[in-house]
């Protein structure tokens, strides 16, 4: 595949179905040739407000279809889409605009000029406002900013205006390299402070082509954006690839389980791709008529760990069975993941599902207790190449020099490889808990954890003890109806794990910590100053 842009990429995908749906937001639909008429219009629009190659522009808005508009016409430009949480609160964005310099920042009308102004110094450029629509009305037809213009005075640097005022023109070639940068993400958090990922166009299409590949996804097809397209996943292996595979994008709004439930079955999806978090929340239904997902060809979850339970519930619920897809902020996502036509098979010693076998033009090693590389059975630290691997952390020299070593990424997992290229991910490195000298990993007491009936989420971590070093606490949240003690949720696990494993304590809380990704937090679990309830 030779190496591309992201703007050429998408111009071949409009020239090969112009009329085809791109993009829909609920019943409203546009296609390629509408989207990329705005897209357009918008470069245009943001040229004039300054923007120009390899500037960063940061977008924080939740799934709707401006966030693609604004991306496409950034890449027009050469220039590198910020992507931001819309739960940060000024705090968390104070910290990552201190690092990235935007030179802009689009968002919801009403909350980015106030997120803007509460940045005082660290922020000086423009802010671009789009409305907030009421994604819960289902036929609101948003996108009269995709040119169809509407009455009342907006704001100058409301994206409307700027639409209607630039409708037509086009932003011309502008040089460029598919090694210059596209896409800056931070990390979830989940281990220690995020840090910017530096993704190139070339590594963003990578990860688009393989997946195609992966999900067999054929043009016309449908994909639901239920993964955040601030994190990784979202962006790259849902948004990316359904724009450059001819496929269609479904946009929901925020996600909610009812929303995401009826909008299988509303738009006939086909391809699935989100975190465990979401597939669980639709186990927390109650049973309905709209349980028949046949439209679906795939589902897949990544970004965490996928409990053999869930997958079971689901399947058993939903008829389809969630296929593991491993992926990482520094991998522009997808990397590993379970083939279709296959179910992935367990470790004999450790009892993890395999996340799956590398994708196309992923190369996986691990990397043994000496340094060398490890054979087949033997764990170690999974490292990954290949030409989605981002080159750089932004402004973080040291981080990027321990995290990549000759052209291969230490991934902080660590893994097995079996003889027949499955991969097995143990842990995070870092979230070892060790009692008396005995290794414990928080992902195998979990797994346990979740086969219990009143369980939903589990998180395990270890807490400083003064004989045996640590100890293994446990914390976990309820199902819906689900009823429990702390003891008998105890007693469940030391029945079925050796001793040293199983917890302590049991804490039962309404919800665990978690990432702004959605991830569970074990290490605010394991900070005292962490408030839970
Ligand atoms: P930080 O690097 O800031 O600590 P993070 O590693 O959670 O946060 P991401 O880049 O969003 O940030 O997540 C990558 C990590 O998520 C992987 O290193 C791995 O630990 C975990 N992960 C991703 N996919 C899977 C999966 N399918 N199964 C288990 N774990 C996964
Ligand atoms: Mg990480």
């Amino acid at each position: 595949v030779p190496k591309r842009t992201l703007a050429e990429a998408w111009s071949m995908r409009v020239s090969e179905t112009p009329e085809a749906t791109a993009l829909r937001y609920f019943d409203a639909e546009y296609t390629a040739r509408e989207v990329d008429t705005a897209a357009s219009a918008i470069a245009v629009g943001l040229r004039r407000l300054g923007v120009r190659r390899g500037d960063v522009v940061g977008i924080q808005l939740q799934n709707v279809p401006q966030f693609v508009l604004v991306e496409l016409a950034l890449w027009q430009l050469g220039a590198v889409a910020l992507v931001l949480n819309p739960m940060y609160k000024q705090r968390e964005l104070a910290t990552i605009v201190a690092d990235a310099r935007p030179v802009g920042l689009v968002g919801a009308e009403g909350e980015i000029e106030a997120a803007a102004s509460m940045l005082g110094d660290l922020f000086s450029g423009w802010v671009l406002t789009t409305r907030e629509y009421d994604a819960s009305a289902r036929d609101s037809r948003m996108p009269d900013e995709l040119g169809r213009p509407v009455a009342g005075d907006l704001p100058q640097t409301d994206l409307h205006t700027l639409l209607a005022r630039h409708q037509g023109e086009t932003p011309g070639q502008v040089e460029l390299s598919p090694d210059a940068p596209a896409l800056l993400t931070y990390t979830s958090g989940t281990t220690g402070e995020p840090k910017g990922a530096v993704a190139s166009h070339a590594n963003l299409l990578a990860t688009a082509e393989s997946t195609r590949q992966w999900l067999d996804l054929r043009p016309g097809e449908r994909v639901l954006a239920i993964a955040p397209l601030f994190h990784i996943t979202g962006a790259v292996a849902v948004a990316v690839t359904s724009l450059v595979s001819g496929a269609e994008l479904v946009f929901i709004g925020r996600l909610t389980p009812e929303r995401f439930l009826q909008a299988v079955v509303d738009y006939r999806i086909q391809h699935l791709c989100g975190s465990i978090t979401a597939y669980n929340s639709l186990l927390d239904l109650p049973a309905g008529n709209a349980d028949s997902f046949q439209s679906l060809r795939t589902v897949f979850s990544g970004g965490a760990p996928v409990p053999p339970q869930t997958v079971a519930r689901f399947q058993a619920r939903f008829g389809h069975y969630i296929r593991n897809i491993y992926g990482m902020t520094e991998t522009a996502s997808a990397c590993i993941a379970v083939p279709l036509g296959h179910e992935a098979p367990v470790e004999p010693s450790t009892g993890t599902l395999a996340i799956g076998v590398p994708m196309p033009g992923v190369r996986v090693r691990v990397r043994g207790s000496e340094g060398s590389v490890a054979a087949p059975g033997v764990q170690g630290e999974l490292e990954i190449s290949g030409p989605s691997v981002t080159r750089e952390y932004l402004n973080k020299p040291d981080a990027t020099a321990e995290t990549i070593v000759d052209g291969w990424l230490r991934t902080g997992d660590v893994a097995i490889l079996d003889t027949a290229g499955w991969v097995y991910l143990v842990d995070r490195m870092k979230d070892q808990i060790n009692v008396s000298g005995y290794k414990v990993w928080p992902r195998e007491v979990e797994d346990v954890l979740y086969e219990h009936r009143a369980v939903r989420e589990a998180a395990v971590v270890g807490r400083p003890h003064p004989y045996s070093g640590e100890e293994v606490v446990a914390y976990v949240s309820l199902r819906t109806g689900g009823v429990a003690t702390s003891e008998e949720i105890r007693a469940y696990v030391k029945a079925r794990l050796a001793a040293y494993k199983a917890p302590k304590t049991v804490v039962i809380l309404s919800d665990l910590p978690k990432t702004a990704t959605g991830k569970i937090q074990r290490r605010a679990l394991r900070d005292p100053s962490t408030d839970l309830q």
